[in-house]
């Protein structure tokens, strides 16, 4: 094929241009212009960026419109092939514009506004001449030149540090032609604490798990789910899988659901595979990330540790993704028109290039399960911790109960007594108090009734501003009650206590323990989140108190208590999922008892002892939460038995409700059941930033169709797509 034309999406987010324009490739770029390189076009009466996603020999528009590239803008085209492919997929499946979803791919500088990161230099010395002859008592240009005799080359400022001299030296020194003076490119290094480990010989369960795996690779391809308990060692099942993944000359992602609060997964992977290893997360500044996505995009690494959008990562031979920790929502992408889920773009772009996906995880998503029942999926389980290390006993305690016999703090006795009992010994505890967002319940300590909303079987919101009670899916609201509508009972507690004052009363009530806090107040700055973490470590502290941050996979062998101090408040947040997110979180915290020698407690305060997710998390059940699970997803008919769609409009008041009010319109035209279409209703948080949301929520049978060609009110309403949303806020 002769390369003529060109296809190209020109770098402007609007719907109205949000298709492939044909250009004419002049004849000097014909040979070299490829798929994925950033060109200049005209357009209109401006010069705009462009992306060449198709090439052709047959013009496809009238001769005498036919434009022609000005010219690229790299040398060598900066996205790959595959993923100018998994671009346009996910313009199609979450209805967004190629151009936005184009920008993932791109190196950072991009995605991150406009700001132009540039390659970053350093001047080179060399050595022009091995024996000069310099003037007698020139002893800088000696030293200078001494240094250089041993080397050779070396950068200006190296070369200035070690011989204690200044640049007019090196100016002298080039002048007289003994020594050239060059920039040259460098890298900005990010580096990576390397925690040695060994590599350690596999137990029976994970050498079945390494062999199912490469099985799959050797063959189908298929996804493989590890479920694995915590500490089953599913890491060093990534660890061997990829050696043999590089062996192979392929390579691999390793996606975590935030490198800060796992700093140590990452330091093992820089340990096993040193500097084949990269990282790219968004606490690096833009010039780190920038030249370890070069690196990568010029085949200088082999594997890619990072958070969610290191799915992008543009490693030309892949080979593997790997997705730890499957279930966790930081996978899902929240902003802006294209709301991926991670695991179905790992998914997608291993098809494109026949790579493998492993899902990992303790408690994996109800949906992955499921998958592997149906045998979608290959799926492997590790049910035990190595060295037959025992999972951690945990306690259930009814705090109606603590409540009747005169106990009114936050600590149950039992709780209590262990955090006494750690005094004085060189054990560690966490506690968990999940308090996050504006959400909070209200709840009777009497009889354990939190209020809910009569027609969504969600808890209500209460809203301190208008002191009302709202549900979130609906339109339903009250005034906050002054008795329990189900005991009569008068002790109603809006439940917001927040980890800041547990650990105010906790010093006080325990001074002989050192406290350390970890959420979002504590961790703003950058580096202080690894920073509370490694005083743990030191064991500057006893007691680490935090949100959910503290149930991720940390692993400290001396920590031998686990106290949750209320397992309600992710049980009643406004969400399909709450019970879900429960278990996982009390397995995942509990996980973080016992890791070492030393066996671990878990206490878990609750006011529903018997709801089947604690019930379930007590016994370490993943199999019994699933089938309840799965029972009520499919009689409510949620995912992953249908999908749920949200579509949110925003803008000015009287049009975003017209505008929503004629996509749900448009929908019912196109088939879709008034019982599976909920609103359209105002947006639980009806207007942020002067701009009114409406939203309409969608149940269909696989995906839903006419998303690309919703109805469009008024330019000033902003429409977004949310497919599979993860919260209605
Ligand atoms: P997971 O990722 O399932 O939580 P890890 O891979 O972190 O589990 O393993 C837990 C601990 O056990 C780690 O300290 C790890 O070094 C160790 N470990 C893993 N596999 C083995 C093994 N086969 N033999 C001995 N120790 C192991
Ligand atoms: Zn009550
Ligand atoms: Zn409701």
């Amino acid at each position: 094929m002769e390369r003529k034309y060109a296809g190209v999406i020109v770098d402007v987010r609007a719907e109205a241009v949000n298709r492939i324009f044909q250009y004419a490739i002049p004849e000097k770029y014909q040979r070299s212009l490829e798929i994925g390189h950033r060109v200049l076009v005209p357009f209109g009466s401006r010069r705009l960026e462009g992306y060449v996603v198709e090439l052709s020999d047959q013009l496809e528009v009238e001769a005498e419109r036919l434009r022609s590239i000005i010219k690229p803008l790299d040398a060598k085209p900066a996205i790959l092939p595959s993923l100018v492919e998994l671009a346009r997929w996910m313009a199609d499946t979450y209805a967004g514009l190629f151009s936005e979803a184009l920008q993932y791919m791109l190196p950072p500088a991009h995605r991150y506004g406009r700001e132009r990161v540039g390659v970053k230099t350093a001047q080179m010395v060399t050595l022009l001449q091995p024996e000069p002859q310099l003037r007698k008592n020139a002893w800088a240009q000696k030293r200078v030149v001494e240094a250089l005799q041993a080397r050779g080359q070396m950068l200006a400022a190296e070369l200035l540090a070690l011989t204690e001299t200044t640049n007019s030296t090196l100016q002298a020194l080039a002048r007289q032609g003994v020594i050239s003076l060059e920039a040259v490119r460098v890298e900005r290094k990010v580096e990576v604490d390397q925690v040695p480990d060994p590599t350690h010989t596999l137990t029976p369960a994970q050498q079945v798990a390494v062999e199912s795996i490469l099985a799959e690779l050797d063959g189908g391809r298929k996804p493989v789910l590890l479920h694995g308990v915590t500490g089953s060692g599913k890491t060093e099942v990534y660890l061997q899988v990829i050696a043999e993944v590089l062996r192979r000359g392929k390579q691999a992602i390793v996606l975590v659901p935030e490198i800060a609060l796992t700093p140590q997964i990452l330091n093992r992977f820089a340990a096993r595979f040193q500097d084949r290893v990269t990282v790219l997360h968004s606490a690096l500044s833009l010039g780190e990330r920038f030249d370890q996505w070069c690196k990568i995009r010029e085949g200088g690494a082999d594997v890619v540790v990072g958070a969610r959008s290191a799915v992008f990562a543009p490693l030309p031979r892949l080979g593997l993704i790997v997705l730890d920790e499957e279930h966790e929502r930081t996978y899902k992408q929240e902003e802006g028109s294209i709301r991926y889920q991670t695991r179905e773009v790992a998914l997608k772009r291993c098809a494109l290039v026949g790579g493998q996906v492993v899902l990992g995880s303790a408690t994996p998503a109800v949906e992955s399960y499921h998958r592997a029942l149906q045998g979608e999926y290959g799926l492997v389980e590790l049910p035990e911790r190595v060295e037959s290390r025992p999972l951690p006993e945990i306690d259930i305690v009814d705090m109606r109960e603590e409540f009747s016999q005169g106990n009114r703090t936050m600590f149950s006795t039992r709780l209590r007594e262990e955090l006494s009992d750690l005094v004085g010994t060189d054990h560690q505890a966490i506690i968990l108090l999940n308090r996050r967002g504006f959400a909070s319940f209200v709840l009777c300590r009497e009889c354990g009734e939190v209020v809910g909303c009569p027609h969504c079987q969600v808890s209500l919101t209460y809203h301190k501003s208008s002191n009302r009670l709202k549900c979130h899916y609906c339109l339903h609201q009250e005034v906050l009650p002054t008795k329990c509508p189900r005991c009569a009972s008068r002790y109603l507690r809006q439940f917001g206590v927040g980890t800041e004052q547990l650990e105010e009363v906790l010093n006080k009530e325990f001074p002989g323990l050192n406290t350390l806090r970890l959420d979002a107040d504590t961790t703003r700055r950058k580096g202080s989140h690894s920073a509370i973490l490694r005083q743990f470590a030191r064991g500057q502290a006893q007691v680490l108190i935090g949100t959910q941050m503290v149930a991720k996979g940390l692993d400290f062998p001396k920590v031998t208590l686990v106290g949750v101090l209320s397992a309600d408040l992710s049980l009643h947040f406004p969400d399909i999922r709450s019970s879900e997110r429960t278990f996982q979180l009390l397995t995942q915290v509990a996980g973080r008892s016992g890791r070492g020698e030393l066996p671990g407690t878990v206490i878990v305060q609750t006011y529903e002892p018997n709801h089947f997710a604690i019930q379930a998390a007590r016994t370490h059940d993943y199999h019994g939460f699933f089938r309840q699970e799965i029972s009520f997803r499919r009689g409510l008919g949620y995912p992953p038995f249908r999908e749920l769609t949200r579509i949110l409009c925003s803008g000015p008041e009287q049009e975003t409700e017209e505008a929503c009010r004629a996509i749900a319109a448009y929908l019912l035209g196109k088939g879709v059941l008034p019982k599976d279409l909920m609103g359209p209703v105002p947006a639980p948080l009806g207007k942020i930033q002067g701009r009114y949301r409406w939203q309409v929520l969608v149940k269909s049978d696989g995906p839903l169709q006419g998303l690309s060609t919703l109805p469009v009110v008024a330019d000033a309403v902003q429409v977004t797509v949310d497919l599979d949303p993860l919260h209605m806020l």
